[in-house]
Order: structure tokens, then C-alpha cells, then sequence
């Protein structure tokens, strides 16, 4: 396994690779703090390509001002066992001001799907996400890049990108792995306390909650006011255990649009229930894809 500390690197060390390799590479782009739902993207990647590269990059640029970028944890040692037991190829890990020299001036902005869930609260963060993902598909230059699924706007906002500016590249959407309890990994879920670590999977219940309310036609009427109803009811209850909830909706994919639900789902359609919130200090996101069955 080799590690790039370059952009100037990984470009000499992708333009080396055989034709034949070249020709099916994956890529796992994260910013380190490696759990199990990070080793299962490798493990996807693995499975398809027999080159797969890992970037670990803690992006500044999708970071507000008063978010955790100093905080952001860093556990160098521990993220290369995991990449070398997923038998990654290469491991992309620059500095910042390598991969951003002083004069950069261009940004990505993706401006339909990034709009509504996070877009209001993180002002800039699809920009920068977008921007920095782009820069690393260039260098990378997979065939395939596998995201998480848990990053769900973040995701569509990405497969935007890539169709709107005929990136080539395809990317791959992965489910979301969970603690027991339901509870979605993060490298954030550190940071929470004791108390409120058996709190936190309570966001996914009421998510599980809302899917099933849809899906099983529960609500009298899942107009859009029926619909307002039940959200605000999982709100109430988050509140009620501690949660501050930043949103809580059900969208329809793959452009995140407010639905106009009928009885039953509409055949051929998929929506998610998404919600960000925090508890305590740590900012928590988890959404469910569902449709009709
Ligand atoms: P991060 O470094 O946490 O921003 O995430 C890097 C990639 O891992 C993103 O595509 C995330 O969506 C994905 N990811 C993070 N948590 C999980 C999880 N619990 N299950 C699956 N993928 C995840």
C-alpha cells in the first residue's frame, strides 16, 4: 500500500498504473476516523476493482465556522490497518495547502438538490464538498467512487454534479451501516456522553416511525398537511428526549423535492425521511429511503 502526499504524486503514481488496471479503479474519498461503514465502502470497492484507492482528507473547505474542524478527530494509525486489511492500493492524504494552494479560486456549486435538508443550515458545505470531490475524482480518475448512503443529500447533490458536468465516472451509492441499536456510525458518535449515546438511536425510531406510517397508509389523509402532522409529532418527541432538531421532512429522490404524497405511495416513486439534530455538542444525521412496499 502506498501512501500520496500529493497531488503531483498521485498523478505520477496513476499515470504509472498497467492499461489494463487503469481501465477499473475504485475510490473511497473520506476525511479518516475510520469505522466499520468506511470499511464496507472499501470492502464494495474491493469487490469490483482490483485497484481501490482511499483518500483521507479532512476537507476545510465544507466546514462552517463554528463546526468541529479543529475538533475533527484524527486517528492516522488506526485508518491505515483498516485501509490495508481492505487491501487498499493507495492512500491519498494531503495537506491542505497542497491540495489548495494559495491562489485557488474555482468552486463547484451544485444549486437544486444542495438547496433544502442541510443546505440552510451549513451555508457553503456543498460547495466545498462538491468542489473538493470533484478536484479528487480528476486526480483520482476512477471508474467507480462509492459514497455512504447516511450522507444522503450528500450523495444526490454529488450524482447531480457528476450528470450535469459529465464527470466519468459512476458513483455508487452504499447503505448505511448501524450500531445494534440502529444507531448510524459516524466518527462523530465519539463525541457524544454516555447519556446521550443511549439517547441517540431514538432519531433513527422515529425515522423507522415515519417510513412505516407512510408505507402502511396509517395516516388519515398523507396529504401534505397529514404528512406535516407526523413530522412535527417526531420532532415534539425529539425535543421532549433532549434532541435540538434542526429538520426532520420526508423529500422524494432523486432531487429532494417536497412530495405531494397520495394513498398509497405512488408505484415507481422513492422518498426519504430525512433528519439532522443535535445532542449536546454532536451534530447527528440520518435518513430511510422507502416507496410504496
Ligand atoms: P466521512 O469521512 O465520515 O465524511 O465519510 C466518508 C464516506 O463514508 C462518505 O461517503 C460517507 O457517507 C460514508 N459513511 C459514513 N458513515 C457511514 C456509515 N455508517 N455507513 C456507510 N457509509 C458511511
Amino acid at each position: 500500500m502506498i501512501i500520496l502526499r500529493t497531488p503531483q504524486e498521485l498523478r505520477r503514481w496513476r499515470e504509472a498504473l498497467p492499461t489494463e488496471t487503469a481501465r477499473s479503479v475504485g475510490f473511497v474519498p473520506t476525511m479518516g476516523a475510520l469505522h466499520p461503514g468506511h470499511a464496507s465502502l472499501l470492502r464494495t470497492s474491493r469487490s469490483a476493482h482490483s485497484t481501490s484507492v482511499l483518500s483521507i482528507f479532512v476537507n476545510p473547505t465544507q466546514f462552517g465556522p463554528n463546526e468541529d474542524l479543529a475538533a475533527y478527530p484524527r486517528t492516522w494509525d488506526a485508518d491505515l490497518e483498516i485501509a490495508r486489511a481492505e487491501d487498499v492500493a493507495a492512500v491519498f492524504a494531503p495537506q491542505p495547502g497542497d491540495f489548495y494552494p494559495p491562489d485557488f479560486s474555482t468552486h463547484v456549486a451544485e444549486e437544486l438538490v444542495s438547496s433544502p435538508l442541510c443546505g440552510p443550515f451549513r451555508p457553503g458545505h456543498f460547495r466545498g464538498v462538491a468542489t473538493v470531490v470533484l478536484k479528487l475524482l480528476n486526480l483520482v480518475q476512477p471508474s467507480h467512487a462509492y459514497f455512504g448512503l447516511k450522507d444522503l443529500q450528500q450523495y444526490l447533490v454529488l450524482q447531480k454534479m457528476v450528470r450535469d458536468l459529465a464527470v466519468p465516472v459512476t458513483l455508487v451509492g452504499c447503505p448505511t451501516l448501524r450500531e445494534p441499536d440502529g444507531l448510524a456510525m459516524s466518527s462523530r458518535n465519539r463525541y457524544l456522553s454516555p447519556e446521550e449515546r443511549e439517547k441517540a438511536p431514538l432519531l433513527y425510531r422515529e425515522l423507522q416511525q415515519i417510513a412505516r406510517s407512510l408505507r402502511d397508509g396509517e395516516t388519515q389523509a398523507p396529504n401534505p398537511r397529514g404528512l406535516e402532522a407526523l413530522t412535527t409529532a417526531a420532532r415534539g418527541r425529539l425535543s421532549q428526549q433532549g434532541f435540538s432538531v434542526q429538520y426532520l421532512e420526508v423529500r422524494e429522490l432523486p432531487h429532494l423535492a417536497a412530495p405531494d404524497l397520495a394513498t398509497p405511495l405512488p408505484e415507481g416513486r422513492t422518498f426519504a425521511v430525512a433528519a439532522a439534530a443535535y445532542l449536546g455538542k454532536t451534530r447527528l444525521i440520518d435518513n430511510l429511503i422507502f416507496g410504496p412496499n
